[in-house]
Parts: structure tokens; C-alpha cells; sequence
């Protein structure tokens, strides 16, 4: 190991099996061939009833002062501690990536490989509309130029330095408006990426094609409530909605990315915590994003691929018919993984 293969980030505890996810994602990263410092800040729902404040306040100034944090489940009670920190730290981006995971049953059979790039902010989803007496109601849908450029950057960006191409998604021949200006500033940024092969689509013809052929689709970028049901629906194809991770950002005006936060989908599973047997899958796939996020990108694709190749031969715990206990599987991950690393053909069942 040389002097600069170290990485520190933020650790944002939680509830539930957050613990023990942590545990998972820490005997992972000591194995590693880099020291990951974790900077732990306690998010329980324990410290927020008698101390939010000072919880949200350790937990920004952890994050701007390593730039990147990793954060587990955390009960929502008074206040949502994801929107609490989505407005701290002006994230203004979500990215999800969503792959098929050999092993995990689907009624899909096409091979999905998707990364969508999501604006984080307005659209229906910050409404200040009203009902209009009793019978109707009206909607306010808003589309900003900034987040909408933050977007498209950060895609065409990633797709970039991955070879791979960008779709921009939306409604713009109803939506002209709002719609039109998302577009408009996704075609701009397109155009300093000569490189990056990209098309604007209809988001319900993407929906009925990303079914018929997921293979065309690689990233896709659009506004916040396309993103979100689009998520879903990638999420249904692979099969499950809890064993995918994302990541948020915020940015300078250059549109560059100023603060990463990578959290694992699903709940803090209240019902299973403490008990050794949750799924550490999805924390290892937030993990490995602020791998590559943190500029080791090689260690990162190869514990999504250790992960992958675990699931692949059966190795699992029992929310996907296994029998494996966290420590178990995180052990088999950690196997996989350095056969990744070492360039050893994966096992196979
Ligand atoms: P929350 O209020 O935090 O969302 P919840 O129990 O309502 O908690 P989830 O945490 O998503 O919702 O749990 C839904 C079900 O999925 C539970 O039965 C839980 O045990 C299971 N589950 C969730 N996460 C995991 C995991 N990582 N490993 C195994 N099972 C899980």
C-alpha cells in the first residue's frame, strides 16, 4: 500500500440492521488493498429524539469535510432525516443505477444495465398547488435551469468516462414549458460531449422500449418524477426494489460535484435487526459507488462484480432463499471480490 491509497468519508449510523450493514461494509473495507478511514456520526433515531440539531450538525460538518459520506437506514419520526440532509446539503441529483443480478428471480428476462441520473428537486414533488373549491384542483410543476444542467452534466459526464451513451427523458412535446427547457439545457450540455452518443425520447415510449429492450438504454437522465418512476419500474424488472443502492450530490456552479452521499434502498427492517441475518447487498453496492466515487474505481467494480458472482452461485442470506448469515455472506462477498481483484475467473455454482 503507498502513502495516498487512503480514503476518508462520513459514516452516518442509523437504526435497525444499520449496525450491522455497517459492520458488513467495514470488514469489506479492511480487506481491502486501501485504508478507508469512516468518520462515524450517530443518526439514531435515539440520539435525534433528544438532539436533531447537534445529529444534523455532525453529520454536515463530516460531510464537508470529507466531501463524501456513506449513510445507513434511519427511522423517520418527527422529520424525514433523508430530506433533512437532501436540504442541508443542496443535493440536487440522484443516481441509481440499476443492473440485472444473476441469481435473483425475475419475471423479466432481458438483461438490464441502467443508470438513471434523476433531478432531485421540483417537478410535481415540491407542489404548491391547491384545490379549486371542491371539485377540481391544480398542480404547480416546476422545472429549474440549474438542476436540470446538473443533471446532464453529471450523465454525459459519467457516461463519458464509461464509453457509454445518454438518454434524455421527459414529455417535452406536451410539457413544452417545463419539459422543453429540461431538453433544451440536456442539448446543450450534449454538445460538449461530442463523444457521448445521445437522443431525447418520450418518457412513455422509453418505458414500453426500456421493457421491449432494455439493452438500448445505458444512462438516462430526466427530470425528478420520471426518475423516481422510473426507478421503480428498473427495480421490477431485475426483480427487487431493495438490493439496489444511490447516490446524491450537490455541485459548484461549473456543475462539478462538491458533495457525494451513497445510501443502500430498503428500510431499517426493525423486524430482523440485531438478529445477524439482513442482506448486506445493497449497503456493499452504496460502498462500492463511493469506491469509485473516491477515485478506486477498480476496487469498486470489483466488489459489485464480488457481489454479483456471490448471488450468482447461490451464496445468499434468507430474504433471497439462502441460508447465509451477514457474516457468512459478507465472508463469500470478500472472496469473490478478491478473485475480481486478482483477476481469477469467477466461481460458478
Ligand atoms: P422502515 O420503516 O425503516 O422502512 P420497514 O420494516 O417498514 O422499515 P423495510 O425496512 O423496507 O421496511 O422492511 C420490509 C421487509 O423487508 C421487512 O420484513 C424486512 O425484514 C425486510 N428487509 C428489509 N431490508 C432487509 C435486508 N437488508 N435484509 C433482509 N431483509 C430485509
Amino acid at each position: 500500500m503507498t502513502a495516498q491509497d487512503t480514503l476518508d468519508m462520513a459514516e452516518f449510523l442509523g437504526d435497525g440492521i444499520s449496525a450491522e450493514l455497517s459492520e458488513a461494509v467495514h470488514r469489506i473495507a479492511d480487506a481491502l488493498p486501501l485504508e478507508v478511514r469512516f468518520h462515524p456520526v450517530d443518526l439514531s433515531l435515539e440520539r435525534r429524539r433528544t438532539d436533531a440539531e447537534g445529529s444534523y450538525q455532525d453529520a454536515e460538518k463530516a460531510i464537508r469535510q470529507y466531501t463524501m459520506a456513506l449513510k445507513y437506514p434511519t427511522i423517520t419520526e418527527a422529520e424525514s432525516p433523508n430530506k433533512v440532509l437532501r436540504e442541508r446539503f443542496d443535493f440536487s441529483v440522484i443516481h441509481r443505477p440499476v443492473a440485472s443480478i444473476p441469481g435473483v428471480a425475475t419475471k423479466h428476462t432481458g438483461k438490464v444495465d441502467l443508470h438513471i441520473v434523476r433531478i432531485a428537486v421540483g417537478g410535481t414533488y415540491e407542489d404548491a398547488g391547491r384545490r379549486i373549491g371542491t371539485e377540481a384542483a391544480v398542480s404547480v410543476r416546476v422545472i429549474e435551469r440549474r438542476p436540470s444542467f446538473e443533471a446532464s452534466r453529471f450523465a454525459f459526464d459519467y457516461a463519458q468516462k464509461r464509453g457509454l451513451s445518454v438518454v434524455s427523458a421527459s414529455k417535452y412535446t406536451i410539457q413544452r414549458a417545463t419539459d422543453g427547457l429540461f431538453e433544451e439545457v440536456a442539448e446543450g450540455v450534449a454538445a460538449g460531449y461530442p463523444d457521448v452518443p445521445h437522443r431525447a425520447e418520450l418518457f412513455d415510449a422509453l418505458l414500453a422500449k426500456l421493457i421491449m429492450e432494455p439493452e438500448g438504454y445505458q444512462v438516462v437522465v430526466t427530470p425528478n418524477e420520471y426518475g423516481d418512476f422510473l426507478s421503480d419500474a428498473a427495480c421490477g424488472m431485475i426483480g427487487s426494489i431493495g438490493l439496489g443502492a444511490s447516490a446524491s450530490y450537490s455541485f459548484d456552479s461549473d456543475g462539478n460535484v462538491t458533495l457525494a452521499m451513497f445510501d443502500p434502498a430498503g428500510g431499517t427492517a426493525p423486524d430482523i435487526a440485531g438478529m445477524g441475518i439482513c442482506n448486506p447487498t445493497a449497503a456493499f453496492f452504496a460502498f462500492a459507488m463511493a469506491l469509485e466515487h473516491g477515485g478506486f474505481r477498480g476496487l469498486g467494480r470489483a466488489l459489485d462484480q464480488g457481489v454479483r458472482d456471490t448471488i450468482a452461485c447461490g451464496q445468499t442470506t434468507g430474504d433471497l432463499g439462502g441460508c447465509l448469515t451477514t457474516t457468512e455472506f459478507t465472508n463469500a462477498v470478500l472472496e469473490s471480490t478478491k478473485r475480481r481483484l486478482t483477476g481469477e475467473e469467477p466461481k460458478v455454482s
